[in-house]
């Protein structure tokens, strides 16, 4: 599914866009070569290589795989997207061995839990804060975005002169917050994290879950910061 000129939608089980489990995965068009956002939960490679496919690029010339981060809903598709595509599997450092070693922060128990078996892949180039990627004409720059987990990584890119973040689940629509209590998370760092994203002022957001924005995005991450910065938080919850 095409998003703008230069993004499109390639998988994501909240769109029933691909197998359930499945994050959302982007797929980033540098004319010449491809790169894919984040691979989903080990159980989509099929449906989102067909997306691929139905949307007129050559699997062959997807030439990187980014992880925004460990959690097996980013990664668990690494391996076969890998076989299938020949690309590169590029992670922040500080979740690399986490994702080769399918380790405790990765979660790989509760994908187990949801019917989710995958191997593990070797990752092949790791990035940190401040580098840049070049994915044909699109220039990339990383973001190091710790909280969620200690290597989250956003991707900041240029569109029609203002700037779009890949966030994976450092943010997302709404204000509405992810998963905040695993192995490595951190409130301290995720706080600072999205004052940083929001210091890039961007129109466009491009999270790991739910809904994509298409402007306005840093009136939704300024939700998040109060939120998060709230002296209580109100945990609202529903039974059956
Ligand atoms: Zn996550
Ligand atoms: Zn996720």
């Amino acid at each position: 599914m095409k998003i703008t000129d230069r993004v499109y939608l390639a998988g994501g089980a909240g769109f029933g866009y691909s197998a359930s489990g499945d994050c959302n995965v982007y797929l980033i068009d540098g004319g010449t070569e491809q790169a894919l956002v984040d691979t989903g939960g080990g159980s989509g490679e099929k449906d989102i290589i067909m997306n691929v496919k139905k949307m007129g690029f050559d699997p062959k010339t997807i030439t990187t795989a980014f992880n925004t981060h460990c959690h097996f809903d980013h990664v668990g598709g690494n391996h076969e997207i890998k076989k299938m595509t020949g690309c590169r599997i590029v992670v922040h450092e500080a979740d690399r061995e986490s994702i080769e070693e399918r380790g405790e922060l990765l979660l790989y128990d509760m994908a187990l839990e949801r019917g989710l078996e995958f191997q593990a892949s070797k990752v092949d180039a790791e990035l940190r804060d401040g580098d840049s990627y070049q994915v044909g004409d699109v220039s990339l720059e990383v973001i190091h975005t710790p909280g969620h987990t200690p290597g989250c990584m956003c991707l900041l890119m240029e569109e029609d002169g203002r700037n779009s973040i890949f966030c994976g689940d450092t943010a997302g629509a709404n204000g509405r917050l992810g998963f905040i209590n695993g192995p490595g998370f951190s409130l301290d760092d995720w706080k600072a994290s999205l004052k940083r994203l929001i210091s890039y002022e961007p129109a466009r957001l491009y999270p790991g879950h739910n809904t994509f924005l298409m402007s306005y995005a840093t009136d939704h991450l300024k939700v998040y910061d109060q939120k998060m910065n709230a002296p209580w938080t109100t945990i609202v919850t529903s039974v059956g």
